[in-house]
């Protein structure tokens, strides 16, 4: 196998009809949130992990506004995307044909369900192990697949009308892994024929080629319907796939001289300012210490401290960018996070949204996940006898 080069392709241009169609605005199948991560994330995280694998094409449906958010994330040099198709065999077909314009025809491709994400990282080694055996009579590739264990019924009229035979059946799994030639020539003939294959495996075997089959796990679960996301979300969590991390952070300014306060970024007009070093942005002060907190890294204070000269007046969106870089050096994505403004003035409703839109640009994250609210004191205590204003802020790590 040594000489042959391995490539992966993921077809992730569907909508996932049987997912929820009912939704209207929700994302598709391989962009719901699993775990505070798009599905397809988890999915190529898996195939990155494997260091055979020299690149990745992803096929994606035209127009696919929430691929960049996912390729920032990955942040690899490995990926390279192509224009999907109607069927997943068209969007398989597209990704190979990109392949064959750089990889060689004798190379291996395999490809994968975006919908799989919980793929193990021995079963993937094993799939491409089982490549370098038996060159002499060397199957048409390898697949991954699972024996049948429960007894199976053929149904007729809403009843079990018989059992069939279970011994010899397989649940095919993937990835599988062909050579990218003989792959791309299976697939368009079966296009030429009009024919939808399920599996690139049953495009094969028209050919009369067939795959190894490599015992998977059967944790290698396919997201098909809502009910499925939480059972992933379980088996990634047993595969140690995700560390969590919490962290909350609080800030507090007194008022004195000038006429607006900075609250995430927003400037709101105020009868008086904030006394701070820089610009005072307890929002942002707060939510900089939540995500320092959950990384183990001190605080606020230890990374911009107040006397450095170069930070009087300081733009504290400059902070939070800050402390978003080494949140991503070390690993780790934002899953949510929360913060609350304690204040009897100014009102801050008005702002909430462009606030989470500053943070979550600075973070680059979704608004979706920040959410910002306020509260009074009910005039008790400094806040209530309106001296200054407070933020607490909470977040949510994973990696
Ligand atoms: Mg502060």
């Amino acid at each position: 196998m040594a000489e042959h080069r391995v490539w992966a392709v993921v077809p992730a241009a569907g909508r996932g009809a049987r997912f929820d169609a009912s939704a209207v605005g929700a994302p598709p199948k391989q962009y719901v949130p699993l775990l505070g991560r798009p599905l397809l994330e988890w999915t190529l995280r898996a195939l990155l992990d494997e260091p055979r694998i020299v690149g990745v094409v992803v096929a994606l449906a035209a127009g696919d506004e929430r691929w960049p958010e996912v390729a920032r994330a990955l942040g690899s040099t490995r990926i390279a995307t192509a224009l999907g198709g109607a069927e997943r065999q068209d969007s398989v077909l597209s990704g190979l044909e990109l392949l064959l314009g750089r990889a060689a025809p004798g190379d291996w491709v395999l490809v994968h369900d975006a919908a799989r994400p919980c793929l193990a990282r021995e079963d993937l080694a094993a799939l491409l192990d089982a490549l370098g055996d038996a060159p002499g009579d060397a199957p048409a590739g390898a697949m991954l697949g699972a024996p049948v264990v429960d007894t199976v019924k053929r149904e007729r009229d809403g009843c079990a009308a018989d059992t069939v035979e279970r011994a010899g059946l397989w649940r095919a799994l993937t990835p599988q892994v062909f050579r990218l030639g003989e792959l791309a020539e299976a697939l368009r003939e079966a296009k030429r024929s009009g024919l939808i294959v399920t599996d690139e495996a049953q495009a094969m075997e028209r050919r009369g080629r067939h795959a190894r089959l490599v015992r998977g796990s059967p944790l290698n679960v396919k997201i098909t319907r809502a009910e499925d996301l939480p059972v992933a979300a379980g088996i990634m969590e047993s595969m140690g796939r995700t560390t969590m991390r919490i962290g909350q952070g609080f800030d507090v300014h007194t008022f004195g001289e000038g006429d607006h306060v900075m609250l995430g970024g927003v400037r709101i007009p105020h009868g008086r300012g904030v006394v701070a070093h820089s610009d005072g942005d307890v929002v942002i002060h707060a939510l900089c210490d939540a995500v320092l907190g959950a990384l183990g890294e001190g605080d606020i204070g230890r990374h911009f401290p107040d006397t450095d000269p170069r930070l009087r007046g300081a733009d504290s969106r400059m902070f939070l960018r800050e402390v978003a870089a080494l949140m991503r050096s070390a690993g780790f994505a934002l899953i949510n996070a929360d913060v609350t403004v304690l204040a009897e003035a100014p009102r801050i409703a008005q702002h909430r949204a462009a606030m989470a839109e500053n943070l979550a640009e600075d973070l680059g994250v979704s608004p979706r996940i920040i959410n910002v609210k306020a509260t009074t004191t009910e005039r008790m205590g400094f806040v209530g006898r309106g001296e200054g204003l407070a933020a607490s802020a909470a977040v949510l790590l994973g990696a």
